[in-house]
């Protein structure tokens, strides 16, 4: 060979080896992100429901197949200001890299607006999307879109939704969009929904409206509060966490450029902060069943990126060994689970503010078959705990009746707030390998915008 043809030779390869790097890191993108949020939801409201799941209704949970396939870490998520954090800094940190002080939404602490990786990707024309079964206005969706100093300012947070252009809004708190003559919580007169018309939103309010339209823009509102919990919504006409979930994904998917879409299971969090067992576990099968709805669409779509994690652990919720009589380490008894009838809130309305001991002992038996000693009913009514205990124990008589169920489910809670417990953090896709370790939430950020290669 004489010396041109070398160099010719040489230049070739260099030339195929750069392009074939470029290809693989190019593969490695993704084009979409399903970014999946359980609230509240620590390893052992997943651990609880993968056993419901897998003993009481024999079926493997999608998530913990989601783990398997693809990479797990753990996750810690402290703010600038404390160990133990909330929905709203929890999701401006996942959604912008930056450790911020507790409450604060899309906002760091020198109280400048931060970028969130939603507002990156509509720079660069993804689509977007929201998703929730608690308040669209809540800290979790709002961290990812909305800018405000605390996460209680909801109508100031309604009203940047509705400036968003974001694509897809699905969740509750109707009531921030509407003005008090219309039985809504609005103090400025304004109709957010007529405005949010006149953005181009298609605005629907129940399961059956979402799925006929075929919007580009749509704001669902399915509750003036909100969402009803999973145990709950048989009868309602509000759509399951998959069917919004599913909904978003095919209105998104259509964006050439690909998307950005946040789901959040909302009520985890509710159930948990209420001692309520029943809906911790339903409200987890529904954002499961959600989860194997963006799993099939990973599935066939593999340049999508899917990501689940939680936001803070909420309860200090622990699988208990004892019951009072029986024997020693029997742990969780799913049995006893299996017969709850509905959620905490539906029970807390038949109980009433000052339950008679005949009204305890009914409405237990109804909604837990249980049959209480007197003991028992006279410390739901006396609640010890709430005394000794205000700040741990405050939502009324919740904890006194969880502390008192104890005995027969053999499920604790430490407090009636969020803990600092690490979470899971998993996922499959493009750059998922990135998931592995030792993790802060701040890296869900970092994570994110790599795949996306911005
Ligand atoms: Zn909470």
């Amino acid at each position: 060979m004489d010396k041109v043809k070398k160099i010719i030779l040489f230049h070739l390869i260099v030339f195929t080896f750069i392009l074939s790097c470029s290809v693989l890191s190019f593969a490695a993108q993704a084009k979409n992100i399903i970014l999946m949020i359980g609230d509240g939801m620590g390893p052992a409201h997943i651990h609880i429901t993968w056993l419901y799941a897998t003993r009481q209704l024999g079926k493997n949970l999608v998530m913990t197949e989601v783990m398997d396939k693809g990479r797990t870490a753990y996750m810690i998520n402290d703010t600038a200001d404390s160990t133990v954090t909330e929905s709203a800094a929890a999701a401006t940190q996942m959604a912008t890299g930056v450790k911020v002080l507790a409450k604060s939404i899309g906002i760091g602490p020198d109280g400048k607006a931060l970028k969130t990786i939603l507002e990156m990707a509509k720079e660069k024309g993804k689509a977007t999307g929201l998703v929730t079964t608690s308040g669209i206005t809540d800290a979790t969706p709002a961290g990812f879109i909305a800018h405000v100093a605390q996460r209680s300012e909801e109508e100031k947070i309604a009203e940047q939704l509705v400036k968003s252009d974001v694509n897809i809004l699905f969740g509750g708190r109707k009531n921030f969009f509407l003005p008090e003559d219309e039985k809504g919580k609005r103090k400025d007169g304004k109709n957010l929904l007529n405005e949010a018309r006149e953005k181009g939103y298609v605005v629907v309010e129940t399961a059956e409206e979402m799925n006929k339209t075929q919007g580009q823009k749509i704001l669902g509102l399915f509750n003036m509060g909100n969402m009803v919990y999973e145990i709950d919504r048989k009868g309602s006409t509000e759509p399951s966490l998959a069917e919004m979930t599913q909904k978003a994904l095919e209105i998104l998917s259509q964006e050439k450029e690909g998307f950005f879409l946040m789901v959040e299971a909302g009520r985890i969090d509710h159930a948990a902060h209420v001692h309520d067992i029943g809906a911790v576990i339903w409200d987890t099968l529904a954002f499961d069943e959600a989860i194997e709805v963006a799993y099939e669409f990973q599935k066939t779509n593999p340049d999508t990126l899917l990501i689940i994690t939680a936001d803070h652990e909420t309860g200090g919720l622990a699988v208990l060994p004892y019951s009072l009589t029986g024997k020693e380490y029997e742990g969780i008894n799913l049995e006893a689970i299996s017969k709850i009838k509905g959620s905490s809130e539906k029970r807390n309305k038949e109980l009433g503010e000052d339950p008679s001991p005949e009204k305890i002992k009914e409405v237990m038996k109804k909604y837990y078959d249980i049959d209480l000693t007197e003991e028992q009913i006279k410390a739901i009514r006396e609640n010890p705990l709430k005394q000794l205990d205000p700040r741990h124990f405050h939502y009324g008589r919740n904890g006194i009746i969880a502390f008192v169920l104890r005995l027969y489910h053999r499920i604790g809670w430490a407090t009636d707030t969020h803990s600092a417990t690490p979470l899971f953090l998993w996922g499959i896709g493009p750059a998922s390998e990135k998931i592995k370790g030792w993790r802060h939430n701040t890296d869900v950020f970092l994570m994110m915008k790599e795949a996306y290669g911005f």
